[in-house]
This record gives structure tokens, C-alpha cells and sequence, in this order.
């Protein structure tokens, strides 16, 4: 059979576009096909040289920089670091072995230590994971575990994370392998166990999720997206040779995490059963003690699959955060969103300082959010929205952030405007007193400007919009001349410009040069 020769890229292209606008009509468009991972090396071969797989921490190194950014959490940081810790020199002996003895490296025995977070929104699950990612330096990425029972087809949506991390490690599929996929509201695809015909879509991606815990190999370019496929066919062409196209997942450390509202009750009441008849076991009250003491029949009562939360084997509460925490986040978390504003603001050449009374209201007000640390960023962006809009470009060169601003943000607000703007009318009297200073020096007479003159020069030279500077060189631009005539006369000359003379000043001037003529002459004639 003769060989068909494949298309050049515009060929395709079109052909692919004619395709889609005879099939669909003109609303759908076909983006042109990016060449990225084509045109250069192969990515894995790319980073051939760079080793990334020297981690060689201890978990009290991990939790020491884990504390600069994170406030509170200690066990959740103590018990990540551990698990981080054990599971990267596990890869680092692994991937040794690999190049020795593949073998041996299959069959090392190993249990990942996937970590389940328990534990209410915004109190830094994400934030720890982040962390942890960014020190070990392996790619991180982050979904919903809603978002896949909201898609009609679970199974590509979720290897779409493993692709996403390729994506985030620039293309190179072998740091991918060894990347961190974290997935949060993990309770949220628990199923109803007690309904008739299970919910299917909640048990579906657990299944799915499931496999890519244990180990399975993701295609690198999504089955389902034409695009990419073309582009796979395109790279074929280019290379003349298949390449490595999955990613397998063995090594991906996964971290869950939710707030699984319902387990403290169930826990609850599970323990007040069991404490029945056995005196007066004491059930915990505090709703992270609950959590502390789930166990995994109490997740699969939850409606996690058994083998779903048996991937999940190390599981940690991160407590939620009090008042004097979120002060704690403002005032010492190397990612405190004062940091952000300071440098908002400084940008603007404005020098904010922030009191420890208004960081400690700020804390007040967000913890009533209940929504952890993001309530410090709510209560921070409805504070300062105004401050940010009016002070740049307003002449405000420092701002005080104190409790009587966090209390009052308004009147503070409107208090700091008036204020600058008093200095900044001072200054352009100042401005003006300075003018006929130098006018005096400059032409030998003693030029004066009544107070009264002043103010109004500074608000016509305002109004104008013109530097109030220049507006009195132009005002007086003809003084010179007419000055020196009467100084030539009196040498002890002092000519003062009343408010009067500023609708027209030549002419103010003239009649005073007329006036001392006539003045001189008639003193002259009186003489004779
Ligand atoms: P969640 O627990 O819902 O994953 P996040 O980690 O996304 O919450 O927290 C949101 C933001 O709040 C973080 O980016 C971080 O700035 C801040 N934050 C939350 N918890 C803490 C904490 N314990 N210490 C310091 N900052 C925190």
C-alpha cells in the first residue's frame, strides 16, 4: 500500500478546521496548535543532566521552615514532615537503584504514605502542602475533589492532575513522577452508603482516584482532547520516533484533606455508645479531639471506600485557628497578608506602619468570618479597598494603621486626606512666599506679596492645574522692567502686591509706576 505522506502543520490545521465547521458550524473554532514540547528536545531528555533527587532533610529541618510560613499546625506540620521525609528517601534509594539494578528497585517494598489532613477551610492545608512542595522542589498541584463528580467523564478529568504536574515541572515527566497531588473536599465524594444504589458518581472517583494512588500510567496526552492528539501525531512526525508518552504514578505522594462536618458528630456519638455501660469514659468536646479520634471504620461509615481511606494510612487534624493566631499569622507568618499591603502601598512611595492594637482588632474582626486566615484577608481588603483608591497620588506619604483605623476606617480615612491636603496647601504658600523672596534678592527691591494674595495666587495656580512656581513667573513676568524703574528712582523701593492686583497685575503695576511719576514730579515742583 503506498505510504501517505502526513501533513504539514498549516495542512492539517485547515483540514481540521473545514472538518469542525462543516460538522459543528462556526461556532467552534480551533485554536492553532502550539509547538512547545515539539520543537526542542524531548522534556525528559531535557533535564537529563539536572538531578533533583538530592533531598537529604531531616523532618525538623522541613518543620523549622515550615514554622516561618505556618502558624500553629504542629502536628500537622511534624507528621508531614515525617511522611515527606520518608517518602523522599525512599525515591532518592529507589531511583539510585534504578540506574544500578531495576530489578531490585521494583521490588523494594513500600508503602506510599499518602497523608489524609483533617480539618475546617483556611487554616493552612493547602499552605503547608504548598510549602512543602516548593522545599523539597518537586511540582504541586491542587484540585477539588468536587470538581470531578461534576464532570461528565471522571476518569480523564482526574489524570488530568497528573498531567497538570507535568505541565508545572516545565514538561519534565520524570520530576512529575515524583510530584505532590493534593486534593482537597475529599469528604465531599463520600457516598451515602445507607441509600439504595450507592451514589455512583462519589464511588466513581474514588475508584479512579484509587489507582492512580497505587500505581497506574497516565497517558501524557489526554485521549479525550483532540488537540493534543494531533500535536502527539505532529511530534511523531517531527522526531520520526515514538517516545515515552505516560507518566506513571507509583512515586506520587497524594495528600487529601477536608472538613468532614459530619464525622465529629458521628465520632461522637460512636464514643458515647461505646462509653455505655463502661462507667463514665470521658467522649472529647473539643472538635479536633473528635477528629483525633476517628478511626478507619469511621470513614468507611462516612462512605469512603475501604481500600479508597486504606491508601490513605497517615492522617493528621489541623486545628482550627483563635483570634490570637490570626495575630500571631499577621504579625510573624512570612506569608502574612500585611506584608502584601505593606508592599501595596509602597509602591505608591507610601510608608504604612502597622500597630500591634490594629493587627490585634484586625484578628477579632476575621476570626468572627470563621473562615480561618481567609477571614484576615476579607477583613483586610474591606479595610483598606479606600485607602488603597485614595491615598496614591493624594501627597500622603505615611500611613498609621492604629486601632482608631481599623475602628473607625472612614473618618480615619477622611481625617489623613484633609491632613494632607492642609500640607500640601501650605506648601504651595510657601511656594509662593518663596517666589517674591527670590524676585526681592533677584532685582534688588523689596517685593512683597499680601497674605491674602498668596492664598489666592496658590488657589488660581491649583485651579489652573499648573505649578503654582511657574504661574507666579508668568503672573509677574513684566515686573522686572517696571520694578526696576521706580528702584532706579528709590533705591529704599518696598512694592506690595494686594489681592487686588492679581486680576491684572501689568496693569496694577503701571498705574503704581504713573502714580510715583507724578508723586516725584509734584514733589519737584513743590521744591522750585
Ligand atoms: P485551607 O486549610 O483551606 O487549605 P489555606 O492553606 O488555603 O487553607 O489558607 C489560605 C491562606 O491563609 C493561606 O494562603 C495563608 O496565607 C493563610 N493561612 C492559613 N492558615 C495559616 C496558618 N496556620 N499560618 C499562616 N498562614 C495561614
Amino acid at each position: 500500500m503506498p505510504e501517505i505522506p502526513f501533513p504539514s502543520q498549516e495542512e492539517l490545521q485547515k483540514k481540521i478546521q473545514e472538518f469542525m465547521k462543516a460538522n459543528f458550524g462556526e461556532n467552534v473554532a480551533v485554536s492553532a496548535f502550539t509547538q512547545q514540547a515539539t520543537t526542542e528536545d524531548p522534556p525528559e531528555e531535557r533535564h537529563e543532566s539536572i538531578d533533583p533527587f538530592q533531598f537529604n532533610a531531616t523532618p525538623k529541618q522541613i518543620k523549622a521552615h515550615l514554622d516561618r510560613f505556618v502558624i500553629q499546625q504542629d502536628e500537622a506540620k511534624k507528621t508531614l514532615s515525617i511522611a515527606v521525609c520518608d517518602h523522599y528517601n525512599h525515591v532518592n534509594r529507589v531511583h539510585r537503584l534504578e540506574k544500578e539494578n531495576p530489578e531490585a528497585a521494583r521490588q523494594i517494598e513500600y508503602t506510599k504514605g499518602n497523608v489524609l489532613l483533617l480539618g475546617p477551610t483556611g487554616v493552612g492545608k493547602t499552605y503547608l502542602v504548598k510549602h512543602v512542595a516548593d522545599l523539597i522542589g518537586v511540582p504541586f498541584v491542587k484540585a477539588d475533589a468536587t470538581k470531578f463528580s461534576e464532570t461528565g467523564y471522571v476518569g480523564g478529568d482526574v489524570e488530568d492532575l497528573v498531567r497538570d504536574l507535568v505541565q508545572k515541572a516545565d514538561g519534565n515527566v520524570e520530576l512529575a513522577q515524583y510530584g505532590i497531588i493534593y486534593i482537597d473536599e475529599i469528604d465531599k465524594i463520600a457516598t451515602s452508603s445507607n441509600l439504595i444504589g450507592r451514589d455512583v458518581s462519589g464511588r466513581g472517583v474514588q475508584t479512579t482516584l484509587l489507582k492512580l494512588m497505587e500505581e497506574t500510567e497516565v497517558p501524557l496526552r489526554n485521549p479525550m482532547d483532540l488537540q493534543s492528539q494531533l500535536q502527539s501525531a505532529l511530534e511523531f512526525q517531527r522526531r520520526g520516533k515514538a517516545k515515552k508518552e505516560v507518566i506513571n504514578t507509583r512515586h506520587i505522594l497524594f495528600i487529601c484533606s477536608g472538613a468532614f462536618d459530619r464525622l465529629r458528630d458521628q465520632v461522637e456519638r460512636r464514643l458515647r455508645q461505646a462509653s455505655i455501660g463502661f462507667g463514665d469514659a470521658p467522649v472529647p468536646v473539643d472538635s479536633a479531639d473528635l477528629l483525633r479520634a476517628v478511626t478507619t471504620r469511621d470513614f468507611i461509615d462516612y462512605g469512603l471506600e475501604p481500600e479508597f481511606i486504606g491508601r490513605l494510612p497517615i492522617r493528621v487534624v489541623c486545628e482550627e485557628l483563635s483570634a490570637e493566631d490570626l495575630f500571631a499569622i499577621l504579625k510573624t507568618s512570612e506569608g502574612s497578608v500585611i506584608r502584601q499591603y505593606s508592599r501595596a502601598f509602597e509602591a505608591f512611595g507610601i510608608d504604612a506602619h502597622f500597630h500591634d492594637k490594629a493587627l490585634r482588632e484586625i484578628a477579632v474582626l476575621a476570626a468572627k468570618e470563621k473562615t480561618g486566615a481567609r477571614g484576615l484577608v476579607t477583613v483586610c481588603e474591606g479595610l483598606f479597598r479606600d485607602f488603597k483608591f485614595e491615598l496614591p497620588g493624594s501627597g500622603v506619604r505615611e500611613l498609621d494603621v492604629n486601632l482608631e483605623l481599623v475602628k473607625n476606617p472612614e473618618g480615619t480615612l477622611k481625617n489623613v486626606l484633609e491632613r494632607a491636603h492642609a500640607v500640601a496647601e501650605f506648601n504651595q504658600l510657601e511656594k509662593v512666599r518663596q517666589f517674591a523672596s527670590v524676585f526681592s534678592q533677584k532685582h534688588g527691591v523689596q517685593f512683597e506679596i499680601e497674605e491674602a494674595a498668596v492664598a489666592k495666587i496658590a488657589q488660581r495656580a491649583r485651579e489652573a492645574g499648573t505649578n503654582v512656581t511657574e504661574f507666579c513667573n508668568n503672573l509677574f513676568k513684566d515686573y522686572p522692567y517696571g520694578l526696576k524703574l521706580l528702584r532706579d528712582r528709590d533705591a529704599n523701593l518696598k512694592f506690595t502686591v494686594p489681592v487686588s492686583a492679581l486680576d491684572d497685575p501689568d496693569k496694577f503695576l503701571s498705574e503704581r509706576v504713573v502714580e510715583f511719576y507724578r508723586q516725584a514730579k509734584g514733589a519737584e515742583q513743590a521744591a522750585r
